[in-house]
């Protein structure tokens, strides 16, 4: 029997195996088992956390300036490597190779923004608040920080995090997905080569005893969470209740309105891109959409019928495919369930890609773009994550029933509009119940420089993921108060409340 190659752990500065137990990483556009990854135990746990509490003090003290240009030099390694990072990033998430390099380019924009470091960290500053007395605010760091990760995005997301908090001074501890950890752990070693010492960036692989270490251990500081609401919840009141600062974000069922007015054909080009690109496996794509008026509904319907014929489903490694696989075979049968669910609770199944087979590559996990008609609120269609190539369109009959059914769903990440109604428009971005909304955008991810959050039960805590959210989330505010009172002045005591009166 063939020996598959062994993923290892990333701690202080050298790759460790840890852990007895293991798992297989597939390839999911063959279904073939290709390396095999060792699952992180305690004691490995216990041993990234003692490497990042060790390099904390002198990263802590290294000036901010030298932080960012570590940054910097790790900008250009992930672009002249990008070829090798989302050649791994496909091989085991399944996404075709134009997809990764847009999830490489948002993840090195957070890596841009984490080299302003300077910038973000010089704090506020107050000359005579009081007599003779100057205040200032400053931002410093927390210490041992650890983020957990999940499989759609296994570039990007980690980039969401580990790179602003060390550019705030803190050391880090990641738990990527382990579904899909190699091109997480060649980022990892490019930041080394960038010149990031060892033990401020640690990377062990493991599933939830790993998991449960970070969030017991009393030297992290804070953790910075990503993935499905139930895990997303347990994270947030576990690592809560250990005195952690948490920030968790769940998972989300976006909704995309189309108006009467829209320009139909190019919603339906948007709308493709936006429910299938990355086989819908995005916490940010569209697998509703609520059309306004019957006429624009079946414009809708017939458009991505047409566009659906036309999409090339296939190995993500072949850049002219328009879809890849799912990404492991447990989620393959789990979306293929919710299809058949779909049909039994009596939404109209336009186009159905439960039959699609990739020639040569009949393991994997293809399944083909799915569209519904008259999709029902009560439906499980209707109200849970799928997180696959299935759109489904809900009828209604004005904007203002389109809002109160996003309102009400539990979830709140992401929703646009298609109009060319100014007013429409703003009246919805003003008062929907959502955190990113897209106004002829249908995926409004915000960019390295804003922040990244939803709302409801798509994010627990206070505070968004990267961006300056990401500056506050990474450090501790300090206001410091200081007078020198001028030598040989005689003061008295003073019994009232300092004040300005
Ligand atoms: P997941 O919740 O299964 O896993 C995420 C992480 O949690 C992984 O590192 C995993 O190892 C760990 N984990 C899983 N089960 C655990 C348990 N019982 N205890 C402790 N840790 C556990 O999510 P996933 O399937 O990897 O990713 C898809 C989900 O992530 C979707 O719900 C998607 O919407 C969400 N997501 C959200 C955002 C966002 O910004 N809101 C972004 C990307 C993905």
């Amino acid at each position: 029997m063939q020996t598959l190659p062994l993923i290892q752990h990333l701690i202080n500065g050298q790759l460790v195996a840890g852990g007895s137990r293991a798992q297989d990483v597939f390839n999911p556009a063959t279904g073939k088992a290709e390396k095999r990854l060792l699952l992180a135990d305690k004691a490995t746990v216990e041993q990234a956390i003692a490497s990042a509490h060790a390099a904390y003090p002198a990263w802590r003290a290294t000036q901010p300036l030298k932080r960012a240009r570590v940054m910097s030099k790790l900008k250009v390694l992930l672009e002249e490597n990008a070829e090798q990072i989302c050649a791994l990033l496909t091989a085991e998430h399944g996404k075709v190779l134009g997809d990764a390099l847009g999830e490489l380019q948002r993840g090195i924009e957070n890596v841009e923004y984490a080299s302003y470091c300077p910038e973000l960290l010089k704090g506020e500053h107050s000359k005579n608040v009081g007599p003779s007395i100057d205040s200032w605010s400053e931002f410093q760091p927390l210490g041992v920080t650890a983020g957990i990760t999940p499989f759609n995005f296994p570039v990007m997301v980690p980039l969401w995090m580990w790179p602003m908090a060390v550019a705030c001074g803190n050391t880090f501890v990641l738990k990527p997905s382990e579904r899909d950890p190699s091109s997480t752990l060649l980022v990892a070693q490019l930041a080394l080569q960038a010149g990031l010492p060892p033990g401020v960036l640690n990377v062990v692989n493991g599933d939830k005893e790993a998991v449960d270490t970070l969030l017991h251990d009393k030297r992290v500081q804070a953790i910075s969470f990503v993935g499905s609401t139930p895990i997303a919840e347990y994270i947030y009141a576990t690592g809560c209740a250990n005195g952690k600062r948490v920030q968790a974000l769940g998972g989300a069922k976006n909704h995309a309105v189309v108006m009467p007015d829209a320009d139909v054909a190019n919603a339906v080009s948007a709308l493709m891109g936006a429910a299938y690109g990355s086989c819908g496996e995005r916490c940010m794509a569209i697998p509703l959409v609520v059309a306004v008026g019957e006429a624009v509904a079946d414009a809708v319907v017939a458009g991505l019928k047409i566009e659906i014929a036309k999409m090339k489903v296939g190995p993500g490694i072949d850049a002219s495919n328009d879809m890849g696989p799912l990404v492991t075979k447990q989620h393959f049968e789990k979306v293929k369930g919710f299809v058949d669910q779909g049909v039994a609770e009596g939404a109209t199944l336009v186009v159905d890609g439960r039959g699609v087979k990739v020639s040569g590559h009949e393991g994997g996990y293809f399944l083909g773009a799915c569209l519904f008609d008259h999709v029902k609120p009560g439906m499980t269609i209707y109200q849970e994550e799928i997180f696959g190539p299935v759109l489904g369109v809900v009828r209604v009959k004005t904007l203002q029933e389109a809002m109160d059914l996003i309102d009400a769903h539990e979830y709140g990440n992401g929703t646009c509009i298609f109009t060319r109604d100014g007013e429409a428009a703003r009246y919805f971005s003003d008062n929907i119940l959502v955190g990113m909304v897209g106004i002829n955008v249908p995926l409004p991810v915000p960019v390295a420089y804003h922040s990244f959050g939803g709302w409801k039960r798509s994010l627990f805590g206070d505070l968004s993921a990267y961006g300056p959210d990401a500056v506050r989330f990474y450090t501790k505010r300090k206001t410091i108060t200081q007078r020198w009172p001028s030598a040989g002045v005689r003061e008295g005591t003073v019994y009232s409340f300092p004040s300005s009166r």
